[in-house]
């Protein structure tokens, strides 16, 4: 896998180095690195939305004037990276071209800039979509300090929802007959623990806590990947997530949500937890990430409605055998209400 390259203002330089470059950004990234670019990039895309059709018009639009001498660079957050990878796999498979693809985050809050499958979506589902690798990854420190905090501390969840993944992971072995690996497992419960480790860098957003930030990301990327799939990180937490998201149809900070679901994950895994509620509750307490219902606007009335969808939902979906399928879990309205309480007190 790509090794990110670390330094302060690093970004610039490259962006001055460059030949003909398209560049894939948000406003707020662009405005802080435009003054100091001197080598302006042949074409601006300003993209918001990962909805299919609308990647395809930008496709479209980018076809007759591209040339094999392009790189294609995203500077900003998720949807940034995932665009500038989504035209690069396109430009390949269509057009047979090989664009230099450069990605620089301009906020750590997922680890979209190192995974190589391309997260798209349609009708409000997120779907992947072919895969696409980096020649470079930039970690420009001074570039990522200037994003808010919060959205930087949120960075931690991908990472830190192996903590409730490993329970699933140990319930889908014992009931469901999967795959285990005792290695696999205990580097997810150190890479978990070294970020906890990293809890006062990574609320001050320090370059130590950046670092430790994205060296989760990629100790995590590269652990998935040996693994095969997502299974030692990605579980039942996400799949809430994912079930509120198709009630509401609202966009979430991803770190947000996905803190609030470890919490009602590891409340829901009870004994088979493989990470304690009180652990996990002080961390996001201490790096200062607000993970209640009532800061991602969510209802107890949503929650609800998710928690009594969410059993059906995971079925229907597909998704991976989680706390969400095993019969141990009787998520009857008692224990629906239990659950909100708890959660809405965290
Ligand atoms: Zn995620």
């Amino acid at each position: 896998m790509m090794k990110p390259v670390y330094g302060n203002n690093i970004s610039v330089d490259e962006l001055n180095e460059i030949n003909n470059y398209i560049l894939v950004t948000m406003d707020e990234p662009w405005e802080l690195l435009k003054p100091h670019v001197i080598n302006d990039p042949s074409k601006i895309i300003l993209n918001r939305s990962m909805d299919i059709a609308h990647l395809e018009q930008l496709y479209s639009s980018l076809k007759k004037t591209i040339e094999e001498s392009y790189s294609i660079i995203g500077i900003g957050g998720g949807t940034s990276c995932d665009t500038a990878k989504y035209l690069s796999w396109r430009f390949k498979k269509d057009m047979g071209m090989d664009l230099d693809l450069i990605l620089m985050p301009s906020i750590i809050s997922v680890d979209a800039f190192l995974c190589s499958s391309i997260a798209v979506r349609s009708d409000n589902k997120v779907n992947y979509i072919g895969e696409s690798t980096p020649k470079k990854i930039i970690i420009d420190y001074n570039l990522i300090q200037k994003a808010p905090k919060y959205l930087n501390r949120a960075g931690v969840s991908d990472t830190i929802s192996i903590t409730s993944a490993l329970g699933d992971w140990k319930l889908a072995h014992s009931e469901n007959n999967e795959p285990f690996d005792q290695k696999i497992f205990a580097q997810a419960i150190t890479i978990a623990k070294d970020l906890m480790n990293a809890r006062n860098e990574i609320k001050d957003v320090t370059r130590r806590g950046i670092k430790a930030l994205v060296d989760g990301f990629v100790r995590e990327v590269a652990l998935c990947s040996q693994w095969g799939n997502a299974r030692p990180e990605e579980g039942s937490e996400h799949f809430l997530a994912y079930c509120i998201e198709s009630i509401t149809h609202s966009h979430y900070i991803h770190g947000q949500i996905i803190g609030m679901d470890i919490l009602i994950s590891l409340y829901l895994q009870d004994d088979l937890a493989q990470f304690s509620i009180e652990e996990i509750r002080k961390f996001f307490h201490d790096i200062e990430l607000n993970i209640s219902p009532n800061s991602l606007s969510i209802s107890s009335d949503i929650l609800r409605s998710a928690l009594k969808k969410i059993q059906t939902y995971v079925k229907k979906e597909n998704l991976m055998y989680s706390i969400y399928n095993s019969p141990r879990l009787e998520l009857n309205t008692p224990k629906i209400e239990e659950t909100i309480r708890f959660i809405t007190k965290i």
